[in-house]
């Protein structure tokens, strides 16, 4: 029997790669497009010569050919990091939008089940907690990051367009907050910064007064959770999250705590809109999908915490930012 052939926009970053990875795991063919903004190829350097792996270096945004039949597309490409969005805003309102719109046109054009990797910044600055699908967000359009905000809001309402219009087969997945090896140095958010501070013992740099919350999923369960959504048959947004929540000042402590660390704690300027609260109300994916995470806090930082520890003990693997 043919594989199923999968493609991955976004492929070769943190949370692509392991999508690659899984994809490949059950025994699917799988194509990686990634332009490499903010992917990097070491993240998918073990998948080369494999003959089901293909990777093509390609900006989305543009017209996407691939040949031959495909089955399912996940549609990961965009930057996702606040520090990211920042640098890059145009590209990210630009991958949102009119990569979104091509990636769906291929999906129509293969027959293919499409998945979007949408995001909680939906919700932006909650007014409702813990956020469930039916909130329809707090949004600012034209602050820092509407960029992102915004144009997922916008690739949300392509996808069921597409869906409503076409008939296509489309998958919305709200990822919450997600960590785990593979994601960048440099990256920006707290909990790969925290632990790169904590083992440099250099400051920990928390924003704001460090009361505001988040919820943090280990990328496996994540993983799980997309990988069930997309073998379901529910068009509308379903959340993907641990909603364990808790302070950046408690995530600060865990990291200083289990790295065995001698650095401080440093107070900064909190960055403009960023989000008080966030916690998924996760009833409709344990419901529908039977899913939920499986993945302790503790456990999954213990594995991130060695996998940095590998890489800034390895000077060949610092090039990976
Ligand atoms: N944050 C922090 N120190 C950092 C980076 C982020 O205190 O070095 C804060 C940030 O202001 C936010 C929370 O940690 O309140 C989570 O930020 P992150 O960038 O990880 O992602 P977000 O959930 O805001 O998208």
């Amino acid at each position: 029997m043919l594989k199923k052939r999968v493609v991955i926009t976004g492929g070769a970053g943190f949370l692509g790669s392991h999508l690659c990875d899984k994809f490949l795991n059950e025994g699917m063919e799988v194509i990686c497009i990634d332009n490499l903004l903010t992917g990097n190829l070491k993240n998918i350097e073990h998948l080369f010569g494999r003959d089901d792996f293909i990777f093509l270096q390609h900006d989305v945004t543009n017209y996407i050919y691939v040949p031959g039949k495909v089955d399912y597309i996940l549609h990961f490409a965009s930057p996702a990091s606040p520090i990211d969005y920042l640098k890059l805003p145009i590209q990210t309102l630009k991958v949102g939008s009119l990569g979104t719109h091509k990636v769906l046109g291929l999906a129509k054009e293969k027959k293919a089940v499409f998945l979007l990797a949408s995001t909680s910044e939906v919700y932006g600055d909650p007014e409702i907690h813990p956020q469930s699908e039916d909130y329809w967000g707090s949004v600012n359009p034209i602050g820092p990051r509407g960029v992102y905000d915004e144009a997922k809001r916008f690739a949300e309402a392509l996808t069921m367009a597409y869906h409503r219009y076409h008939g296509l087969e489309t998958r919305i997945v709200r990822i919450f907050n997600t960590f785990g090896p593979r994601m960048r140095i440099g990256d920006g958010r707290a909990l790969p910064t925290f632990i790169v501070q904590a083992l440099r013992n250099e400051d920990i740099t928390v924003f704001g007064s460090g009361e505001q919350t988040r919820s943090f999923c280990y990328v496996e369960d994540q993983v799980e959770g997309i990988f069930k959504l997309l073998f379901s048959d529910e068009n509308e947004p379903v959340n993907i999250g641990n909603p364990e929540e808790i302070s950046i000042n408690t995530l600060a402590g865990e990291i200083l705590q289990l790295t065995g660390s001698k650095s401080k704690i440093v107070y900064k300027e909190l960055p403009v809109d960023d989000p008080k609260v966030r916690q998924p109300d996760i009833s409709k994916a344990k419901s529908l999908l039977n899913w939920e995470p499986k993945y302790s806090r503790e456990m999954g930082l213990r594995i991130t915490i060695d996998y940095f520890r590998k890489i800034l003990s390895d000077k060949s693997l610092l090039t990976y930012r």
